[in-house]
């Protein structure tokens, strides 16, 4: 596609689009690795997958539960349970691998625009990030202090409510994948709306600890 001629105010517009469509698109990819990977034991190839299950579901999701465990500092072992909230650095690479060398990728070959690839790879980047920050700070709260991601994006009004979608995640294995972004939860059937959930998880330890 030739783009020589288009007006130079254009593309930060698009760039924003490109930037919307890849959290949109990695929403859905976060739901899909979460819930096929890290949910089943997967077959690729024909060679069972069964790491991130183990990690997640036999081992994050025994220790740390919808209860007052959610939290880490009620655990008796919370140094050595810390270790198994982040995922290993590996996942990274992969999750931006995975996210950028699809659609992305032919979208690009097709259109020779690639800053395609780049905008899908520094959100999936970011994504995932934000994924690890906000996932620790969910099951590791502080009592003397909020952080960054706890007080700023809307006063702390966004993490709180992603800590309780995620806590419902931990009462619900199969509902409630999405950790950063629940657009592919809302979208594929697995949100429970606000009228469906009980009193007791609302209760449960999801708010931020002043
Ligand atoms: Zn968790
Ligand atoms: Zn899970």
């Amino acid at each position: 596609m030739n783009t020589e001629n288009w007006p130079i105010w254009i593309f930060p517009i698009i760039w924003l689009a490109m930037a919307i469509l890849a959290v949109a698109y990695t929403s859905f990819g976060e739901r899909f690795l979460h819930k096929e990977l890290m949910h089943k034991k997967a077959k690729i190839f024909g060679f069972v997958f069964e790491y991130p299950f183990i990690a997640h579901t036999l081992v994050h999701h025994q220790k740390f539960r919808a209860d007052e465990s959610y939290c880490l500092d009620t655990h008796e072992h919370p140094e050595a349970d810390a270790a198994t909230i982040p995922m290993k650095w590996w996942n990274g690479p992969a999750i931006v691998f995975m996210t950028t060398a699809t659609f992305p990728l032919d979208v690009a070959l097709i259109t020779g625009m690639w800053s395609f690839v780049y905008i899908f790879a520094a959100v999936g980047l970011a994504y995932y990030g934000l994924y690890e920050w906000s996932h620790w700070c969910m099951h590791k709260p502080l009592a003397y202090k909020k952080r960054f991601i706890e007080r700023y994006p809307f006063r702390g009004k966004i993490f709180l409510y992603l800590n309780k979608h995620h806590n419902l995640h931990h009462l619900h294995m199969h509902k409630h994948f999405n950790v950063v972004c629940p657009l592919a939860d809302l979208v594929l059937g697995t949100y429970i709306p606000e009228s469906k959930r009980t009193p007791p998880v609302a209760t449960a330890q999801t708010s931020n600890r002043a």
